[in-house]
């Protein structure tokens, strides 16, 4: 086994691992990052993303206190608030020193939470369309900084253990193509991504069903960072949670359908039924939640989301990837019929079940009792609509998942902590392999870049301050 010594070893080369580690080594420290993909241009959530920088899907730069106000909202109790009171104070902070690194960020709509997103944007299309675009750059962008600091990238290089003092972290071992390697330290940070592409760990917090979900980012997140943090007596917390989005069910095989476009549009203003024609979840928690929901479903391919034509005409419309026209123009199975009966039947749902439930939403919907419905149906996030106008429409979904929303015990500080609340030195989590902010009942989501680039700052700043240069 070969052996290296540094300051600091960051355990992945995604947004989280590579603002952690630039900042580490602006601030004067030895840093080694390791990453498991061996290509210069390495796969991973952070090299595919769209590059929208917000928080819970609105402006980013709105302020300390709306920030806040809005993340106690979207994760209804769930977030630890020190690390809420981490984003809600370093957000702007993040995107600001990552224009410094030199990534350049456009308004790519008039949409709130679309104000600052990485130049150039995605193209607006189905399917993925990666190389050259926000990730990527920011990425390519990154990595030179981190290089221009004298930092070290090696690939193909997987972390498979931490390495322990007592009680301390000191130090971590890889697996590289030639052997095993050993590299002390006196930090380690680790921002590997989640544990979505490890299908023992989705079946055991995720859904029943890993092979029904479709991977809608690169599934390069296996959960070494759990694994290893779980090992050296780490808390873990809310790991059966997601984010992701709903997608046309034939995204399993299809790759024009995936990431985009999503319907979470139409399945926020119309309804979803399961197998026996039933709403089974709330519909007005948005996209993310339903994704969740369907990965729980006894046949996690077995949800439809019904529509009038108005939704389709309308929200079906939305969004940079719409479904309207882009999810049946690729191949998404997409019935169209002039009454609900005809519809179900081609969907292979029973009749008179879709007839009554459509019946009683329009019902609650025109009595202004939505919340009444079992399950509910929240009013005040998306706008609920009538389902009165003919054609109808049936789209057949499945969940998509992005990153798992759990993970490592964290505190406001990025610090892996211990079941008893306390922390464990010299180890710290940031991005997708942390766990603390998002997810609860409410599957609130709060936005997979800035909680990298905001606890990838803050681990290094607070190593930094400990580990001497
Ligand atoms: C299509 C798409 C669009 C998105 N759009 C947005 C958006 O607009 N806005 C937004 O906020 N979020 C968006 N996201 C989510 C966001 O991109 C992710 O939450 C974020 O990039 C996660 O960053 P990360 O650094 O935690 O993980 P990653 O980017 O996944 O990086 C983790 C890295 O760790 C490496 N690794 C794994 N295991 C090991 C190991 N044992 N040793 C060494 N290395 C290892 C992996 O290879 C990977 O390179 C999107 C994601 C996708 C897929």
């Amino acid at each position: 086994m070969s052996t290296m010594r540094t300051d600091v070893v960051v355990v992945g080369g995604g947004i989280a691992g590579m603002v952690a580690a630039n900042r580490a080594a602006e601030l004067g420290r030895k840093v080694l990052l390791l990453e498991r993909g061996a290509e210069p241009k390495y796969l991973c959530n952070s090299r595919y993303t769209g590059g929208t920088f917000h928080v819970c899907m609105d402006d980013i730069m709105a302020g300390h206190d709306k920030l806040l106000a809005l993340i106690e909202r979207m994760t209804g109790g769930f977030a630890r608030p020190d690390l809420m009171e981490s984003i809600a104070r370093d957000a702007e902070r993040s995107v600001r020193w990552l224009q410094q690194q030199g990534i350049r960020f456009i308004k790519a709509s008039a949409a709130a939470h679309q104000g600052w997103v990485v130049a150039p944007p995605g193209r607006t299309r189905p399917g993925l369309e990666w190389e050259g675009r926000s990730g990527d750059v920011m990425l390519r962008t990154l990595e030179a900084a981190f290089l221009a600091r004298c930092g070290q990238v090696l690939r193909g290089t997987r972390a498979m253990a931490l390495q322990m003092q007592g009680d301390r972290c000191i130090g971590v071992r890889a697996q590289q193509a030639t052997g095993e390697i050993s590299i002390s330290a006196d930090a380690v940070v680790l921002a590997d991504g989640g544990f979505q592409g490890n299908p023992e760990l989705m079946a055991a917090h995720i859904t029943a069903a890993p092979e029904k979900i479709r991977q809608r980012g690169a599934g390069t997140g296996l959960g070494d960072g759990l694994r290893m943090a779980q090992e050296v007596g780490a808390a873990l917390v809310g790991l059966d949670r997601f984010y992701g989005h709903l997608l046309s069910i034939d995204a399993l095989h299809n790759d024009q359908l995936w990431p985009y476009p999503y319907p979470d549009a139409v399945a926020t203003a119309a309804i979803v039924v399961g197998p026996d024609g039933k709403r089974f979840a709330d519909e007005g928690m948005g996209g993310v939640y339903l994704a969740n929901a369907i990965a729980k479903l006894p046949d996690a391919l077995s949800a439809v989301i019904i529509l009038d034509d108005a939704v389709w005409q309308g929200p079906g419309k939305n969004g940079l990837v719409p479904a309207n026209p882009h999810l049946p123009n690729v191949g998404g199975t997409f019935h169209t019929a002039g009454d609900l009966a005809t519809l179900a039947a081609k969907a292979g749902l029973p009749a008179d079940a879709v007839t009554a439930t459509v019946a009683s939403y329009n019902a609650a919907f025109a009595a202004g009792q939505l919340a009444g419905l079992t399950p509910t149906r929240t009013a005040d996030r998306y706008k609920p609509m009538s389902l009165l106008k003919a054609p109808f429409h049936a789209l057949p979904v499945c969940a998509g998942i992005t990153n798992t929303m759990g993970g490592v015990a964290i505190d406001g500080d990025a610090r892996v902590l211990r079941a008893d609340g306390g922390p464990i030195e010299g180890l710290y989590a940031a991005g997708a392999t942390s766990g603390g902010l998002e997810g609860g009942a409410s599957v609130g989501y709060v936005g997979g870049l800035v909680k990298g680039a905001v606890f990838g700052l803050r681990a290094a700043e607070h190593l930094a301050a400990k580990v001497t240069a």
